[in-house]
This record gives structure tokens, sequence and C-alpha cells, in this order.
């Protein structure tokens, strides 16, 4: 079969939750035994969502092959199982700097460079280039932004090139809006839907599908003079209502014919039924599990997004434990001495976060000093792990002016310090140690143990910092100890105090590749351990 692509844009409003349908069609397909993909277009001007405040934008999430990407490609991981690449994630700052290059190489040939068609003909190549790579049966395509933002135009110009060069049986578009409920009238109102369609109408797209999110059950009537306004087949108008987790989604989809739909506009006959019997039993587990378990997140950016591939790791791995992990965002830079135990009482585990800079460092230091002295289980993530080694280079080795040279570059006990690699390094976007490295573990550790006894582990990274290897062997010698290195360069990757109840530090990050059909090993640890009283 030829590749078939279907284009996901939104209206009416941001945040409608586009990555979670198009991350719910793919694993319906997927179910169904299609090869897919899904990537994601933003229309920003960055290379890269690298170098964006998480305020901006939300977490960071980085593929295996070290891109720094949108969190959507996090959705799309953790819902197909499927691992995205560097061609998942563009950015309208990518497609200009590749026109750009090409042009200051002299490619073009004296020819005047153009949005249309030079910036849309790059945008096409994107589009099409990962199925020139691999064989893949549908590649989802998410559209950033909301339609009648004046960045997105070269997108929604492409994608409509696209549809009459491939032809309705292999270009299909799908429109996600909002209708919004006004209390006051008590009615549902379909208004901003139908100016949303005309919208993309007059980019010259007719969408196939609309998936209309709301907060309350549209009716029949509502569906038909939606699909009456707008073009639409009444079937192809879903409704996605918000529902208890996203994780329920696809099933939502799934029951009103999501993927059927698109199958049989694209002309697919559906021969397989979705084959979703694991989903379906995690959604079980995470509907019967009642009992809570308590964990702190310990961080500096009071949004949710910020921290989303760790908030949905310990959901995958509490559900596991048949528990529901309900987290409590704890801002560092308002954690003192003072505070510490009435902030942290009750809590099963202690997540310390990762970030960057000097903000909220200290809060950081003391929850780890607090965790480590009562022995609560602790997970460190990177800048989390590396708080943990100042904490304990000050408290326990006695070097109270220990500190990462992030943090203080005149400290005279630098236990975190910049890479080697790094040093020569002045671009601040996409040079970090990113993406998949080895790691080797030691045996009999309890990082070891975690990961099934297993020797050697690939995790993901995002980096400038390291732990100085010339403390290790007093860190060893009182207690923390190395429990997984990279063979290539021996730089530590995991510190633990195999004294305490679980009291680990990794400076990759396993949020990145818990899945829900795969929850990680750490995680899973993590949470067990939280659940020690009962
Ligand atoms: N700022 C730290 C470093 O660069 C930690 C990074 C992180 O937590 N992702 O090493």
């Amino acid at each position: 079969m030829d590749t078939k692509y279907i284009f996901i844009t939104g209206g009416v409003t941001s945040s409608l939750g586009k990555g979670i349908i198009s991350a719910s069609l793919g694993k319906l397909l997927q179910a169904r035994g299609y090869r897919i993909t899904i990537q994601k277009f933003d229309p920003y001007i960055n290379i890269d969502p690298g170098t964006l405040n998480p305020y901006e934008h939300g977490e960071c999430y980085v593929t295996a092959d070290g891109m720094e990407t949108d969190l959507d490609l996090g959705h799309y991981e953790r819902f197909t199982g499927i691992e995205t690449t560097r061609d998942n994630s563009v950015t309208t700052g990518r497609i200009y700097q590749s026109v750009i290059e090409r042009e200051r190489r002299g490619d073009y040939l004296g020819k005047t460079i153009q949005v249309v068609p030079h910036i849309t003909d790059e945008i096409k190549r994107r589009i099409l280039l990962n199925a020139s790579k691999q064989p893949f049966d549908f590649v989802i395509t998410e559209i950033g932004g909301t339609i009648g933002d004046i960045e997105s135009q070269p997108f929604l110009e492409a994608i409509r090139q696209l549809r009459w060069e491939l032809g309705s049986t292999r270009a299909l578009n799908i429109h996600l809006t909002y209708v919004p409920y006004l209390a006051a009238a008590g009615e549902l109102k379909t208004k901003p839907t139908q100016t949303s369609v005309k919208q993309l109408q007059g980019f010259g797209i007719q969408p196939d599908v609309l998936v209309l999110r709301t907060e309350h059950e549209l009716n029949d009537e509502l569906r038909k003079k939606v699909a009456h306004f707008c073009n639409v087949d009444v079937e192809a108008v879903i409704q996605s209502q918000d529902l208890p987790s996203i994780y329920e989604v696809p099933l939502n989809m799934l029951k009103q014919g999501l993927d059927v739909i698109c199958l049989k506009k694209m002309k697919v006959e559906t021969i397989a039924e979705a084959e979703l019997g694991s989903w379906y039993d995690f959604l079980e587990r995470r509907r019967q599990a009642k009992d809570v378990v308590n964990i702190a997140l310990v961080g500096k950016y009071d949004l949710q997004d910020a921290y989303k591939s760790i908030l949905e790791s310990l959901a995958h791995a509490g559900t596991y434990h048949n528990r529901k992990v309900k987290t409590h965002f704890i801002n560092s830079e308002f954690l003192n001495r003072d505070n510490v135990a009435e902030q942290l009482q009750d809590m099963a585990g202690v997540v310390i976060c990762p970030g960057f800079g000097q903000r909220g460092i200290e809060g950081k230091i003391i929850t780890a000093e607090y965790t480590r002295t009562h022995d609560i289980p602790t997970f460190g993530i990177c800048l989390g792990m590396q708080m943990m080694v100042i904490e304990f280079a000050r408290n326990v080795l006695g070097y109270t002016d220990a500190n990462s040279t992030e943090i203080d570059p005149e400290t005279t006990h630098n236990v975190i310090d910049l890479m080697e690699t790094q040093k020569t390094i002045t671009q601040m976007g996409g040079t970090m140690r990113l993406g998949t490295y080895d790691c080797t573990l030691i045996t009999k550790s309890r990082t070891w143990k975690a990961y099934g006894e297993k020797q050697h582990i690939k995790e993901r990274h995002r980096h400038r910092y390291e732990f100085n290897n010339l403390y290790l062997g007093e860190f060893e010698q009182h207690g923390m100890r190395c429990a997984g290195f990279n063979p290539s360069a021996n730089l530590v990757e995991i510190v633990e105090i195999p004294t305490l109840r679980w009291y680990i530090g990794t400076q990759f990050h396993p949020e990145y590749s818990s899945t829900v059909l795969q929850p990680h090993p750490l995680f899973m640890d993590f949470i067990k351990a939280c659940l020690w009283k009962s």
C-alpha cells in the first residue's frame, strides 16, 4: 500500500489536545496492524524548543536520536510505543534554515526565494521525508498552532497542495475545534466551529473529518447541524468530550469510529480488528486503582506541562502497582529548612526534578538532605541527581561550599562540573549531550536490580554538567555509590545510597521512555519502594 497522509489542524483555540487526538488515531491504526508514524510541524521560528523556557511551551522532550522536540512527541511515544526521530519534529525555523543554507550555497541558481514555492516545497519535502526512509502505511502530521495564525499559513498551503497532488485516497484532513457551552444560555454553541471551518476553506482546505472538543455531550441534532454547515458527513463529525484520563481517548475515538471513517475515506478495506487487549487491561487497572500514593514533585516550574513526562511515567508505574499517583508540586524556590518537614509530611516519595540555572536550587538541596536523613524514597532526575550529589558533598563529606559550576563557577569543590566535551561549545541550541547513550550497570546495585539485573541499558540525556570523577572515591567510601556509568566516556550516570530505602539519582531522563504498555523499570521500582508501609 502507498503511504497515506493524515493532516490534523486545530481551530478556535489552542490547547484542544490535537496531540492526544493524533496519538489516539495513531494508536488505533497501529492496533489494526498498520505501520505508522506521527510527526509534529510547529510554526514558531525557534529551530527547536530546546532553547525555550518551559513556561512558554511546556516540557522539552528528547528523542532517542537526540533531537529536542515538542512535548507532543512524548504523547506519540507513550501511546504507540514507537520511537520518534529528529524527522518527526519540524519548526518554521528549521524549514527556513535549510532553505537559507541552500540559497547561500547557490543551489537556487539565481532564483528569487519566496514563501511560495520555496518554503512550502521544503515543508512538503519534510512531510514526505519519514516515508522516504522507512515504509509506513500512514503518516500522521499534526500542524501546531491555530487556524488564523499568520505563521501557520505556509503549512496550510503545503498541506493543501499535497492533498491536491496525492488525491483524496492518499491524503486526508482532520480538523479539531471547540464547541463551547454557555452556562447562562444553557447551550452548546457551534458558531466558532463553523467560522473556523470557513477559515480553513478560505485556504482551500476542506476538512474530511471534524473532531469537536466539548465539555458536554453533543446530541445528534448538533452534529447534523455542524455537518450541514461544514460540508462534512454526519458520521465524520466526532466528539471528544473531557474524559478522566487521556488514555481513555483512543477508546472513545474507536467507539465513534474515527479510524474506520479515515480508512473508509481513503478507500482502505478494514480487515483486522483493533488489537487493544493490553490497553484495555491498563485502563481497567487504572479505573480500579483507588488507593492513593502521594508523591512530591520538587521543582521550580509551577506549570503542569513543564514536567509532563515525569507525571505520566509516575502514573504508568502507579497503575501497574494498582495505585493512583497523586502528585504534589512543591516549588523549590520557597522551600527552606523551616518548612521542609511540613511540606514533605504525608509524602510517600519525592522526585527532585530536572532543570537549569540558579533559581530554586537551594530548596532542592534542602529536600535531598531531608529525604536522605529521614529515609524517604527519593528519585533525583538530571539536575535533581546533581543536587543529591551536592547535598552529600556538603553534609556528609563536609565540603560546605560544594556546588555545580553551573551555579557557582568559583566553587573550590566542583563536585558537579562542565563536561570536558562542553568546554569549547559557544552555541546554546542543540549542543548539550543529547539523546541515547549506553550505560553499564554495576552488578548487585539497587539500580541493577530495578532493571531486572540487566548489565547494559540505554537512556536519553539532556545535560552539560556531570559528576566530577575526582571525587568518586570519597563519595563511595562514605556511602553514595556510582551504580551506572557510560562505558566510553566513563561518566557517572547513576548514583545511589544502597543503605537507604530508595535514594537514586540519574543523570539521564528515564521519563522520556516510559510508555503505557512498557512502564519504565526505575519508576516501577521507585513506586514500589514508596509503598513500603502498605
Ligand atoms: N542543568 C543541568 C545540566 O546541564 C541539568 C540539566 C537537566 O536537568 N536536564 O547538566
